[in-house]
């Protein structure tokens, strides 16, 4: 089906409580299992996208595939930039056919991140694209970058989102979806993380846009089913994917006796691994037959 704004699906899981999954695919077979597993749990789902996968020309295989998949999903799809730190990399994605992006500021200074979530907003909302800030940090590289990917270690712009800020922060930007910072970070956890549900109850009392929460990963069950019940209506998902995709992997290549084998033979199981952790968010996340 054609593809949805992330806008449009958030107010639906707002509405309806429960979170729609953002998935960070990094190539085809990711991609493709996205939309798939969505379409086969009749769930709306979000096809995120990180810089490192779509530089130069990835941009143009990466949409590609993105668009086609969307097509062929008879499910609600959205194609999203995670993480831009630019409105360069927000242009272009815009010209890709994106239909929403993510402009993390929230190392900054309050008074800039507005400052630059206005200016995307100005720039990109009439065209129709949704636009995600943070507000608060949540920590930790990006996984895959090269960046410490395990929290433990407060890194120096980790801040929970303050209250008292959000009506502000919206009313100056326009934002349409804010990514909160109330306890999750990036990458693999080295501890369980603890989260502040009492801080999501006050915000999602007053912010007027929904609310989205990085660092799913990893995240337990019984911490994420509140968040949710709470106002968290999209949840990213990336590390717990690459660890099921990777640790089949190594499983297959440690077994394999012929080095010719096909790579559609040896990346089975991987995809198989990998469609199992989506499957399951779907369904922890509510969005299971909510297309
Ligand atoms: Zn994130």
């Amino acid at each position: 089906m054609p593809l949805v704004s992330m806008k449009e699906m958030l107010a639906d899981a707002r509405k309806r409580h429960y979170a729609v999954p953002m998935f960070d695919v990094s190539d085809t077979d990711m991609i493709r299992a996205a939309a798939e597993v969505a379409a086969q749990e009749n769930s709306p789902v979000i096809l995120g996208s990180l810089e490192p996968d779509i530089s130069g020309e990835s941009l143009d295989y990466w949409s590609a595939a993105a668009r086609l998949a969307a097509a062929k999903a008879k499910v609600p799809v959205c194609i999203h930039l995670d993480h831009a730190v630019t409105i360069d990399q927000i242009r272009r994605v815009v010209a890709a056919g994106f239909t929403s992006v993510m402009l993390d500021a929230s190392a900054e200074e309050f008074e800039v991140n507005v400052k630059r979530v206005a200016e995307v907003c100005a720039v990109v909302q009439k065209r129709g694209i949704t636009v995600e800030a943070e507000l608060g940090h949540v920590g930790d590289g990006i996984p895959g970058s090269g960046e410490s990917a395990a929290t433990g270690h407060a890194d120096a712009c980790d801040a929970l989102t303050e209250p008292d800020k959000v009506v502000e922060f919206i009313e100056r930007t326009g934002v349409d979806a804010l990514a909160v910072a109330i306890g999750t970070a990036h990458g693999v956890y080295v501890s369980t993380p603890k989260l502040d549900i009492e801080r999501l109850k006050i915000i999602n009392r007053l912010s007027p846009a929904p609310l989205v929460l990085h660092g799913g990963s990893g995240t337990p069950e019984d911490q994420l089913r509140p968040a949710i019940a709470n106002g968290i209506c999209k949840i990213n998902i990336f590390s717990e994917l690459l660890n099921a995709w990777n640790a089949s992997l190594l499983e297959t290549l440690g077994s394999i006796k012929n080095l010719s084998s096909w790579p559609s033979v040896t990346r089975k199981k991987a995809d198989a691994s990998m469609r199992e952790v989506m499957r399951g968010k779907i369904r922890l996340f509510g969005s299971k037959g909510r297309a």
